[in-house]
């Protein structure tokens, strides 16, 4: 909230989150604050104007209804020349207008000091033939550009079209950290670090990456109000992005366990996975076939200080499969599909017995760590299957998993 006071040099917000984090109420406030405080021409966008209508009525009213602040402001809608409309709210030295993402004559109606885009992943990426509905707002806020305040919100879905991810990407990537009550390492709540033991979510509890120290539920007030936001990047002080999933939801919203309890129903319907990838924690999904072959165009090599770099969000492992051993090489994805090579392993053995094939498995179990402290593992395998040993390649994708150990036939041409 801070980054969106006047006093504040950020010009743009970004939140990508999951749900149950408070993301659109933290607009809201903004919203009523901009009435009260700094009044001037502000635009809500939501993804639809039948979106638009609903948010006006069935949130901003209410929420009007009960501010006398906001109320004094913003004349009842029944009163004539009130000047209030479903879409339209006027308040002293200012107006507000709702539109939908989906309308390029509502997005080009008025010149916007403030502008509030919610949940931007449901956007179409063209607006009536004008282009992206995004770029199509932001350009009603030129006008303003020395004192204008921009917020993106919205839960992410698909990593090659998300368009919070990319903005976000753009930002300074802010997480919040919090401190360990044990030994007080700061670090992100993240999947990997929430435990529980035999499928059993009534085990839930999130322990510390350094101590492995236990915190239940009962401990997330104390972990939350510690907790600070940390730049992943230095970058233009303009753009901030925060990142939160649910796994930080306050108490009584949605607990570790819902998300454990929702990751054990969800986890072997790729639609289901998807949607609780996108929703708890606020990732973007990549499609499978996307991922298999971000791994064959494998390109570039940079020098790297940390076993896993910061910005690497997916760890993949392309196999090349030789007469006399396997040859592997392990690689971090990050943003716009750039790479870096993790570890290449020769691991040399007689391939027509299982004893290689198991040493194989047990390599690719491994866990990476990331610079931040999290531990990664290995999201996709890619296995070549042309050569001499497809039948024991194809075995070993079928005991490993089809569905993260794929094989590929002549994967070194790609
Ligand atoms: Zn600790």
């Amino acid at each position: 909230m801070d980054c969106l006071s006047p006093s504040s040099p950020v010009e743009q917000v970004v939140f990508m989150k999951g749900a149950q984090v408070g993301g659109t109420e933290c607009g809201n406030n903004w919203l009523g604050y901009v009435i009260d405080h700094t009044p001037g021409p502000m635009m809500y966008v939501l993804p639809t104007l039948d979106m638009a209508k609903r948010t006006s009525k069935q949130r901003i009213a209410p929420m009007i209804d009960e501010m006398p602040d906001l109320q004094e402001k913003v004349k009842d809608p029944r009163s004539r020349d009130s000047g209030n409309t479903l879409l339209t709210k006027e308040f002293p030295n200012g107006v507000l207008i709702f539109t939908g993402a989906n309308s390029a004559a509502g997005l080009r109606s008025m010149p916007a000091r403030f502008l509030f885009m919610d949940e931007v992943d449901a956007y179409d990426d063209d607006v009536d033939g004008e282009g992206s509905p995004i770029n199509l707002a932001i350009k009603r806020t030129a006008t303003f550009s020395r004192n204008r305040k921009i917020l993106m919100v919205s839960t992410p879905n698909i990593a090659e079209t998300s368009k919070i991810e990319a903005a976000y990407e753009s930002s300074d990537k802010r997480r919040y950290l919090v401190p360990c009550n044990s030994c007080g390492h700061f670090q992100p709540i993240v999947w990997a670090q929430i435990i529980f033991d035999n499928n059993d979510p009534t085990t839930t509890r999130f322990e510390c990456i350094k101590c492995e120290h236990k915190h239940y539920e009962k401990d997330k007030p104390k972990l939350l109000s510690k907790g600070q936001w940390q730049a992943e990047e230095e970058k233009s002080n303009k753009v901030a992005g925060f990142h939160l999933s649910s796994l930080y939801s306050p108490n009584g919203w949605y607990s570790w366990q819902n998300a454990v309890e929702d990751f054990l129903a969800a986890k072997s319907n790729p639609i289901q996975f998807k949607d609780w990838t996108n929703t708890v924690l606020g990732e973007t999904w990549t499609e499978k076939g996307e991922t298999v072959e971000h791994a064959l165009l494998y390109q570039r090599r940079e020098h790297y200080s940390a076993e896993v770099p910061w910005w690497v969000e997916i760890i993949t492992v392309g196999c090349d499969v030789q007469d006399d051993r396997i040859e592997f090489e392990v690689t971090g994805w990050g943003a716009g599909e750039e790479s870096w090579s993790i570890d290449y392993i020769r691991l040399y053995g007689d391939l027509s017995r299982q004893g290689i094939w198991d040493a194989l498995a047990d390599m690719l179990r491994k866990t990476y760590t990331r610079q931040d402290g999290t531990r990664m593992n290995v999201a996709q395998v890619c296995i070549d299957s042309g050569g001499h040993y497809t039948d024991e390649v194809y075995a070993f994708c079928r005991k490993q998993g089809a569905d993260w150990a794929i094989p590929i036939k002549g994967s070194s041409q790609a």
